[in-house]
């Protein structure tokens, strides 16, 4: 597979119209001349367009999305290479086609472009298919294996067996409005079309009505129900010819795991995942033309050549969301989330398990971090992100689907330090040390655990003695994230005077503390963890937390951290998950795909309900936490469940990967580890079960 780095190109965000503009620029350039006539065949009248190209070139033909005439498709035409020739047709009852009497149906037409072929002179032709027109391009070339030289499917699917766009999308694509009323286009493109249609839906607009024929609606319903019924799925595995799919990566109306799929199914395909969405082809069509170029001149099995490796894709994401969850986003959570997600398929997955592998912390990926504009969480101002607490809680998920030891990195030093700062600090020392932090120059810590005390850490031993015009700290600190390379240590001490927890900002290289990283771990293995010791270690009077008075406050501290262990745990699972479906369809045991077999689906449903039941808990928590009502035991509930059922969800997939289940390059393996650290972590599953209990007994098991 490949992954397109680059933007949705120029568009011409800030030009309204621009597409346009781009077409009839084109069409200027390249000059080849076209031939546009109607053609009786097989019983239906079509309104053809042929490009001349040279001789001995194959002919391109273009089976067209629903609804839309062939001039839709003239950018990319325009941006081909002007030797190749191209054939493009309005389906009967669209653009300049008549409307047939009778409907027709999408198994039946293969003969239709058969005839097609024959009129023009033509033996054989690469095929390229958009939306609906892939549908038609599959059956084409499982039907007429020998007509089809190459086959390019582009924003499609297989079918009714694909997984749905979401109901709204759905509900939209039943009418031909937006074919047939210019504001109205305008007004859905960004949410049905996605991708370059979000920033500029004009560009939409203009595609669908300044340059494309309006046929009769009763045409845009004869499309519709072609398709009923129709799937290529269990056929996909004798698709003969060699297929390239392109996907866009953010196309609301084919959801890209249905690209992932056919890629699994179809032997030897190319899978190139572009940034954009579904009309992206005519809207960047130089971008995209140049992919196609590139297969279609490929040598006879050249082409295949170009798939990659399996295990180089097996943690990107497939895109889960069977509740249509990602629809309750606001426009910024959206962006969080699809700005961490790029970063996470594009940077983090390729390099995680090396890293992991050497027990280093990945800096340059740490780099980035601020880069992303995601550290601060949900804190306001001091250069902070000032997410809400669902984007904070997707950026989580996010991170801990590619790493889960980038994401405790992020975790410590601004969910736990920055934290701890933002909610105890004084306005001077948040104005002090907050700005640094979120630009990461300098690195925070939070240093609760002790050797004797983790899960009843309010028994805390470590303490604080007024002295002078400060304090002095000591003690030993045990599994402190970033002990070892943090500059500001926030440290939870017993002050000496009254008893209460108290919290102390320790400076770099402060005299006295002594950090040593734990090393042997078989989780989280690339973000260290230290043991330190305190002894006599001088801290300023400035540097004791204005609003740390006692153990409540660390635990309200801790109430914010607990629920990002449920998105923690999320984004863990769904990377197991994605990589046992992937190997699913990909390993094939007694001549059949794993996912052949009932056993294996069970599994797999079984696993997608759980994470299913992880994302409601992940969404009612963030909901909870935006309106100020997420209480402790709530988040240690979040926590617990989405844990237990993450460990099970990673096990599961383990097994389902057999022998590469243990491999570091397929993924779950250290994926299921690195969840051992986050059940254990902010309070171990059965503390926040005593929590709980506690809240619905009204007895306390454990204090
Ligand atoms: C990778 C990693 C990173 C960490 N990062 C930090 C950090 O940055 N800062 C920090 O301060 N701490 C950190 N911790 C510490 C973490 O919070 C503690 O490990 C955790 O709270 C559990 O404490 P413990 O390891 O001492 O286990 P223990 O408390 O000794 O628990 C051992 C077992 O006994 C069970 N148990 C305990 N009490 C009861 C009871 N009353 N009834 C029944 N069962 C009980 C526990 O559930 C557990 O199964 C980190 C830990 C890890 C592993």
């Amino acid at each position: 597979m490949t992954a397109d780095q680059s933007g949705p190109g120029q568009t011409g965000e800030d030009r309204p119209g621009s597409g346009l503009g781009r077409i009839l620029n084109r069409r200027r350039k390249t000059g080849r001349p076209e031939r546009m006539r109607m053609l009786a065949v097989g019983g239906r009248t079509l309104r053809v367009s042929v490009r001349e190209g040279d001789p001995g070139w194959p002919p391109l033909l273009l089976c067209n999305g629903i609804g839309v005439s062939l001039e839709l498709l003239q950018p990319f035409v325009d941006a081909l290479d002007p030797r190749r020739p191209v054939i493009r047709f309005d389906l009967p009852g669209i653009g300049g086609s008549p409307a047939p009497v009778v409907p027709y149906h999408l198994a039946t037409l293969p003969s239709l472009l058969a005839g097609l072929l024959d009129q023009l002179g033509y033996q054989q032709a690469d095929v390229l298919g958009i939306s609906w027109g892939g549908g038609l391009a599959q059956q084409f070339a499982l039907r007429r294996p020998q007509r089809v030289r190459r086959l390019v499917l582009v924003a499609t699917a297989p079918g009714v067996l694909m997984v749905p766009a979401s109901p709204r999308i759905l509900l939209r694509m039943l009418t031909p409005r937006r074919h047939q009323d210019p504001g109205y286009a305008a007004r859905v493109a960004g949410e049905l079309y996605g991708g370059s249609a979000r920033k500029n839906p004009t560009v939409a607009r203009d595609l669908l009505h300044a340059t494309t024929r309006l046929g009769p609606a009763r045409g845009y319903y004869y499309q519709l129900i072609a398709q009923l019924g129709w799937t290529s799925l269990p056929w996909l595995p004798k698709l003969r010819p060699p297929t390239l799919i392109l996907a866009g990566d953010d196309d609301p109306i084919i959801p890209l795991v249905n690209a992932r799929i056919m890629h699994r199914l179809i032997r030897g395909s190319k899978l190139h995942v572009y940034r954009g969405g579904h009309l992206e082809l005519a809207a960047d069509a130089a971008r995209l033309a140049s992919v196609v170029e590139a297969f279609l001149n490929a040598e006879p099995g050249e082409e295949l050549a170009m798939t990659q490796a399996p295990s180089t894709h097996l943690g990107e994401s497939l895109g889960t969301d069977f509740f249509s969850v990602r629809e309750q986003f606001t426009d910024e959570e959206w962006s969080r989330f699809i700005t961490v997600r790029r970063f996470v398929d594009e940077e983090v997955v390729p390099v995680a398990g090396a890293y992991w592998e050497r027990a280093e912390i990945c800096w340059p990926l740490v780099k980035r971090l601020p880069e992303l504009g995601i550290v601060g969480e949900d804190i306001t101002g001091y250069g902070c992100a000032g997410m809400s607490p669902m984007a904070c809680g997707l950026v989580t998920m996010e991170l801990h689907r590619g790493d889960g030891s980038l994401g405790v990195f992020l975790g410590v030093h601004a969910g736990l330090a920055m934290h701890s700062i933002a909610m105890c600090g004084s306005e001077e020392q948040k104005a002090r040390w907050l700005p640094d932090m979120a630009r990461m120059s300098k690195l925070g810590a939070f240093a609760l655990t002790e050797p004797e005390h983790g899960s009843d850490s309010v028994a805390l031993e470590t303490s604080a003695r007024p002295d002078g015009d400060g304090w002095v700290l000591n003690g030993s600190k045990r599994w402190i994230g970033l002990g070892s390379v943090a500059d500001l240590v926030v440290v939870w001490a017993r002050n000496t005077e009254d008893g209460q927890v108290n919290g102390f900002v320790v400076e770099k290289g402060a005299p006295g503390y002594e950090a040593r990283v734990i090393e042997g771990k078989v989780s989280l293995r690339s973000v260290w963890q230290a043991e330190i010791t305190l002894d006599d270690v001088r801290v300023p009077a400035g540097n004791r937390l204005a609003g740390a008075r006692s153990f409540k406050d660390t635990t309200r501290v801790l109430a914010t951290t607990r629920s990002t262990c449920a998105w923690a745990a999320l984004g863990h699972a769904t990377a197991a998950y994605d990589a046992a479906l992937r190997y699913a369809l990909e390993r094939r045991q007694f001549g059949e795909p794993l996912a052949s077999f009932q056993i294996i689906q069970q599994r797999l449903v079984s696993m997608l309900a759980d994470l299913t039941a992880m994302q409601l808990y992940c969404l009612q928590i963030g909901r909870l936490a935006e309106a100020g009502r997420l209480t402790p035991t709530v988040a240690g509930l979040a926590k617990m469940h989405n844990t237990r059922k993450a460990r099970a969800i990673a096990a599961d997939a383990r097994d389902m990967l057999g022998g590469n289940g243990i491999l570091l390059d397929y993924q779950v393996m250290r994926h299921m580890v690195d969840l051992e650290a986050i059940h254990t972590f902010e309070g171990t599953e059965t503390m926040q079960t005593l929590i709980v209990g506690r809240q619905i007994t009204g007895i306390g098991a454990f204090t």
